[in-house]
């Protein structure tokens, strides 16, 4: 035993029963908040009372525990964007649970330094991943690492596809190569928002991603993308990926994998799929079969924390051949000795998987969550997210006064208040203020897009909280407001 000498500081608590009172009064308001989650606002604005509380000046002395814990209970806890709450519905969003918060607090508490070592987070996040690569239909020789969210597992996708089909050594080149041709990549106009971010990034330039023309159902038109691939290679540009998307924000529509499968195979192109949140399609038995040919792709990003219903961050990226997942981040250094003996035996196996190298243990959510639940109850909160759009795209139809806007395919739901007889420029106009009317009473947040020019209230179902009557609500809300503005 080492002796305590007053002279040693360290951050614990002085007084530990003290700490452990306040700590579980701690967890006893996280609890009664979440148990209470319905009765508060869906969402409400920061009052100037608490952003005045935040804004504080550089606080040289501390308050201690207890006041600055009162301080955040006050001025912090309360005001979140929502979607914790049962009629939150907007872009997409998971819920987070109660048992996965619990699991952000011992990861924290245990804080293992998740780029490897021989410890238990090791063993833990290569099973989830290897769970993962199941539930996908990836082959287990395949690589894969969580990450923060769907745009990383994206652009580690692009990243290593990248450097498998450039055609020369990027690693030591780069893309100031000025002999090497321009590269390109396709995926439809409704990809989302990460496919310019990750080509900047990755020093292709945004223009590097070539946005293909979608059919009426929001679907890449396959025949468009071939003559666009043919064409640019006649322009002596080099296509090198193609990405299809699992659930598009817009629409939840869903692109034709296999047949895209079979493109990239006979242009020799590297397949990545954004399933941000449809991947999860595989686990329903209804809509399984949209995303048939998933399992072919060469790269697939997806969100753990938007329908696989965890709390913000984690994601993952699985990649069929596991070089070509190191080649973009493979470093070596003197530092990271290669031993078979103690604290670094297992390695870091996770830093050459992507761009971080300190990770947090982003893995213990998932595992203890589906080691409780099952992955039986994460495929019935699935199957109901899409039963509920189902049900309010039937309540929709039913009444007279709501409209519909584009298929259902999963669980997203695009409508609009259309009493008839106003145009286009009006019912844009009074939809937007519906909208603002929602989120500002409290009652519920949906998000909004911009459908062949008709503004829509859009609702992605990924909440496991919901209720049919809250869609019912939400509707009658919208027909009531839209009324009112009328
Ligand atoms: C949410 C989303 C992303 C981005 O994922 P993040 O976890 O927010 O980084 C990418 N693609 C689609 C289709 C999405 O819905």
């Amino acid at each position: 035993m080492s002796e305590e000498d007053p002279k040693d500081k360290s951050l614990d608590p002085k007084n530990w029963d003290e700490f452990r009172s306040l700590a579980h009064r701690m967890v006893d308001d996280m609890l009664d908040q979440v148990k209470g989650v319905r009765d508060e606002p869906a969402w409400q604005e920061v009052p100037s009372s608490a952003r005045k509380e935040i804004q504080r000046e550089l606080p040289m002395a501390g308050l201690g525990d207890e006041e600055a814990y009162q301080l955040f209970k006050e001025n912090i806890f309360p005001y979140t964007n929502g979607n914790r709450h049962p009629r939150f519905y907007g872009w997409v969003q998971g819920t987070g649970t109660p048992l996965a918060s619990m699991a952000e607090m011992f990861a924290s508490a245990m804080n293992p330094h998740c780029a490897g070592f021989e410890q238990a987070s090791t063993y833990v996040e290569l099973q989830v991943v290897d769970w993962l690569k199941q539930v996908m239909g990836f082959p287990s020789e395949s690589s894969g690492v969580l990450v923060s969210g769907g745009t990383m597992a994206n652009f580690v996708g692009l990243a290593a596809a990248r450097d498998d089909r450039a055609g020369f050594d990027v690693w030591n080149e780069g893309l100031q190569h000025s002999k090497a041709p321009r590269l390109v990549f396709y995926g439809s106009s409704e990809t989302h928002g990460w496919a310019q971010k990750a080509a900047n990034l990755l020093g292709l330039g945004s223009s590097a991603f070539r946005p293909i023309p979608v059919d009426s159902d929001f679907r890449i038109q396959v025949s468009q993308l071939k003559k666009t691939i043919q064409e640019d290679r006649h322009q002596g540009l080099k296509p090198f990926c193609v990405i299809g998307t699992a659930g598009t924000v817009n629409t939840g529509s869903i692109d034709d994998f296999d047949a895209l499968a079979d493109v990239c195979q006979s242009e020799d192109l590297w397949f990545h799929i954004d399933g941000a949140y449809g991947a999860w399609a595989r686990l329903s038995d209804s809509r399984k079969h949209l995303v048939n040919g998933i399992e072919r792709a060469d790269s697939l990003g997806f969100d753990l924390h938007k329908w696989g219903y965890l709390p913000f961050e984690v994601a993952c990226v699985l990649v069929r051949d596991p070089l070509a997942h190191r080649r973009p981040f493979s470093i070596e250094g003197s530092y990271i000795p290669k031993v078979d003996r103690g604290c670094l035996k297992s390695g870091l196996p996770f830093a050459p998987l992507g761009i971080e190298l300190t990770r947090n243990f982003k893995a213990l959510k998932v595992w203890l969550s589906w080691v409780s639940q099952g992955v039986d109850r994460l495929k019935e909160q699935i199957e109901q997210n899409i039963a509920h759009a189902e049900y309010l795209k039937s309540v929709v139809e039913e009444d007279p006064q709501l409209e519909l806007l584009s298929e259902v395919v999963l669980n997203v739901i695009c409508l609009r208040f259309n009493p008839g007889g106003l145009d286009q420029e009006r019912l844009n106009e009074i939809n937007l203020e519906i909208l603002h009317r929602l989120h500002e009473s409290g009652l519920a947040v949906p998000s909004s897009t911009v459908l062949h020019g008709s503004f829509v209230i859009r609702l992605a179902l990924t909440n496991h909280r919901t209720r049919r009557a809250d869609l019912k609500l939400l509707a009658d809300e919208v027909v009531r407001h839209g009324r009112d503005i009328v």
